[in-house]
């Protein structure tokens, strides 16, 4: 399995990592996507793909709640980071309205500007898409931009139709595995080769774990959730969505 979306430098895993990511391999995790949210974890990203090249790779991007803090200086500084071989995908970019739509207009600018970079390095875009599925969605489909992933999803069927139809896949994380979640009919509906695993760890740790840090190992929940929900064995769903993230990310 390969966790396609984790957070590595988050400061709960500062003192355990390499058990972290020990215990991953022990529950079938080959491969682990750490995603960048700003200049500084992207430098972090950088550092724990290159102590842990066996296992981990980086990303480079500007998370939306960041639209406010990043400066231009930080901005360039990433566009010439993003170009690194090391750096697999742009992201996560996108669009955040939890907190209502105070810097909207920033936040969207920030998005146009991160999906060039994506565009013209010709990586795919990891799309995060909180509260604001249908503007990211306008944005990404004007980017011209048409590979890469909406994660964390959190839309219904009409909207990850919409998705797929541009080109993008979709990964889902703990959540799917909540006892009022109703994305196990969105899962149902998405093919099973456009699908990903994800923990966005150290956040959203499946069931049993809801509540705990959750760590990429917990990836193994989210597939068997997926096998369940789809009917199909453990198995099937941990090669092809192995394949899927292998092809999508050049791994
Ligand atoms: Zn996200
Ligand atoms: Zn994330």
């Amino acid at each position: 399995m390969i966790d396609t979306h984790a957070h590595l430098f988050w400061n709960d895993f500062e003192k355990d990592l390499p058990e972290v990511l020990q215990r991953a391999k022990d529950a079938g995790v080959s491969r682990v996507i750490t995603v960048a949210l700003d200049r500084e974890t992207g430098q972090r990203c950088l550092e724990i793909a290159d102590a842990h090249s066996d296992m981990v790779a980086a990303t480079m991007g500007v998370h939306p709640s960041e639209a406010s803090n990043v400066t231009e200086d930080d901005l360039l500084w990433i566009e010439a980071q993003a170009g690194d071989p090391r750096i697999i995908a742009i992201g996560e970019i996108g669009l955040d309205y939890y907190r209502g739509e105070t810097n909207q207009s920033e936040q969207e600018t920030l998005l146009e500007r991160t999906l060039e970079l994506a565009r013209q390095l010709a990586l795919p875009a990891i799309i995060h898409h909180r509260k604001a599925g249908k503007r990211t969605l306008e944005i990404v489909r004007q980017s011209g931009v048409s590979c890469g992933v909406f994660h964390c999803f959190s839309e219904g069927i009409e909207f990850a139709r919409e998705v797929l139809n541009l080109g993008f896949h979709i990964s889902f994380t703990g959540n799917i595995t909540y006892k009022k979640s109703s994305l196990p009919e969105v899962v149902a509906f998405i093919p099973l080769e456009r699908l990903m695993l994800e923990t966005d760890a150290p956040f959203m740790a499946p069931a049993p774990h809801r509540g705990k840090r959750c760590e990429p190992a917990m990836v193994r929940e989210i597939a068997e959730k997926i096998a369940e929900i789809k009917n199909v064995n453990f198995n099937t769903v941990a090669r092809v969505t192995t394949e899927t993230a292998i092809e999508l990310f050049s791994l």
